[in-house]
């Protein structure tokens, strides 16, 4: 059996940094994450552990708690309007934003100024997409893939000024692609299109990665939570490569046995998959599987 693990495996740039805050304020006490500091249940769960609250209203710091109190600001941001909350409360935010996804605010937050409407191609309802339309104060419009911009986007007006195109960092590059594709050619509504591919290196290397072994593999394993975007992209693009593919959050849920007449088997974890947790379904594979 050849396992083999793919080198972006494992916790992205922004996410390591934002955990690494996330154990430091633990430590420091009276300090809140707003929102799960990453979409891995585990993680989450050791950090609340460790001491620190998980809120996902400000509402829920006790009154006497909330002067100095620290929330911070998980690396796919949070709306505008919670930041100037925060500072309105007297709490502290410590803003973990990704850099990656400080620029979209910034492209957005411009475009808009100038009067042209965003479109995100992103999933609706993700942190990262609430924080983006946030700053638009035109038009916002957020579309998964071809098939929801088709359906969509020619039932809408667009602003004379023209339309931003941006991607969520953790968006499938194929599907940003084919939309761009189709709002910069035969879309009829859209006069003038300016697109800012900002799906993010690492995302973009991962998946990059991840297609390549999984044409070669008769089985492959994702590792992470499964209300991870991007963890959830890597399913969808392992899945069209090779048939034989499974999502588990982490070792427990694995049945190694299913696995056994595998002979390449490819096992990657997201952006927000702890590399333990990589490491811990290889180490189980080999014990049931290899002896
Ligand atoms: S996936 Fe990309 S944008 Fe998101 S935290 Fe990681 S490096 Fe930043």
């Amino acid at each position: 059996m050849n396992i083999r693990v793919p080198k972006s495996s494992g916790f992205c740039y922004g996410v390591r940094r934002s955990v690494e805050a996330a154990f430091q304020l633990a430590r420091e006490g009276n300090a809140y994450m707003y929102g799960e500091v990453v979409h891995n249940p585990q993680v989450v769960e050791a950090l609340v552990q460790s001491g620190l609250h998980l809120i996902h209203d400000l509402s829920e710091i006790p009154l006497e708690h909330q002067h100095n109190a620290k929330i911070l600001i998980r690396a796919h941001g949070v709306p505008e309007s919670v930041t100037t909350e925060i500072t309105a409360l007297g709490m502290v935010a410590i803003d973990m934003t990704c850099p990656h996804v400080k620029k979209i605010h910034v492209l957005v937050a411009k475009a808009a100024a100038s009067g042209m409407d965003v479109i995100v191609c992103g999933t609706p309802g993700h942190p990262e997409t609430l924080g983006t339309v946030s700053r638009v104060t035109t038009q916002a419009v957020i579309v998964q893939d071809l098939d929801e911009a088709r359906v969509i986007i020619p039932s809408r007006t667009f602003a004379q000024a023209g339309v931003c195109l941006v991607a969520q960092t953790t968006h499938n590059q194929a599907d940003y692609e084919a939309v761009h594709d189709y709002l910069a050619g035969e879309c009829p509504s859209i006069t003038a299109l300016t697109a800012h591919a900002t799906i993010c290196g690492a995302t973009f290397a991962r998946q990059n990665e991840l297609r390549g072994m999984a044409t070669q593999a008769d089985a492959c394993i994702i590792i992470g939570g499964k209300n991870s975007s991007n963890v959830t992209k890597l399913y969808d693009i392992a899945r069209a490569l090779c048939p034989h593919t499974v999502h588990i959050e982490n070792a427990a849920s694995l049945d190694a046995a299913a696995f056994s007449d595998a002979q390449n088997i490819v096992i990657a974890g997201g952006a927000s998959t702890p590399a333990e947790d990589v490491a811990k379904v290889e180490a189980m594979l080999r014990d049931v599987c290899v002896g």
